[in-house]
């Protein structure tokens, strides 16, 4: 199991005793050691364990972010670039740790620490290990969400619990099982059609099948079975719409 710890050293541990000041807007600003922690409306305060600070360069991060993040968790301003605005840092922290993109990244870091899953595995399909996957997958997320949507930041507990709603409605289930069926078809075929040394026939005929098999997809005898393996699984993970 990997787990992953913040750079957060305290001023003390700084040479100088003290994060270095910035002229900025006029006046010296700094880090402070209490961005490691957040004010909750009671007043209370947690640790904000992704919040890293790297000394060498004097600037803020988010290490869920970075080693996690999607696409455009990876590109915002807090992972990729890494801030030294202290002007406006607590507004900055407070956005990100409230934002899709960051709430993503430590879903993904969630599902890799407990439960191993290979978060590129999920875009492939075609196997069934992999089906197992996404379904250990959804079920870690639906778990991630839960407890998020538990959480005493309402705006963090509210974004959660909208995803939740989204992703445990049998409309969104059914929308994946059918995805599925159609990725089934399409993938092998698009494989085949960016390899470097296809035969044209080959490829003309993997078409024409690919276009049968959605053909078939849209009788009223798969639409059934797509309904049927959407309610099972909704069952099975016990969804409430069904
Ligand atoms: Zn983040």
């Amino acid at each position: 199991m990997i787990s992953i710890s913040p750079c957060q050293p305290l001023a003390s541990n700084i040479p100088g005793k003290s994060f270095p000041k910035r002229k900025q807007n006029n006046i010296f600003r700094s880090f402070h050691d209490t961005y490691y922690y957040k004010m909750l409306p009671d007043k209370s305060t947690v640790k904000r364990t992704w919040v890293s600070y790297s000394p060498s360069i004097d600037r803020v991060y988010c290490i869920v972010c970075k080693l996690f993040g999607t696409t455009n968790g990876k590109t915002n301003s807090l992972s990729r670039e890494r801030t030294n605005d202290w002007q406006h840092i607590s507004t900055r922290l407070n956005e990100h740790e409230s934002s899709i993109e960051h709430l993503n990244s430590v879903i993904r870091y969630s599902m890799y620490k407990n439960n191993r899953v290979d978060v590129n595995d999920l875009r492939l399909t075609s196997n069934t290990k992999l089906a197992e996957n996404r379904e250990t997958a959804f079920k870690a997320i639906v778990a991630t969400l839960e407890d998020f949507s538990e959480s005493i930041d309402r705006l963090y507990s509210s974004t959660a619990n909208n995803l939740l709603k989204n992703i445990t409605s049998f409309s969104f289930v059914t929308v994946m099982f059918l995805m599925n069926k159609i990725f089934d078809i399409t993938t092998p075929l698009l494989t085949y059609l960016q390899t470097p040394s296809n035969d044209y026939i080959q490829a003309l005929t993997m078409v024409d099948i690919a276009d049968q098999r959605l053909s078939k997809l849209r009788t009223q005898e798969s639409v059934d079975t797509i309904l049927q393996e959407s309610k099972e699984f909704s069952v099975k993970n016990e969804l409430d719409e069904i």
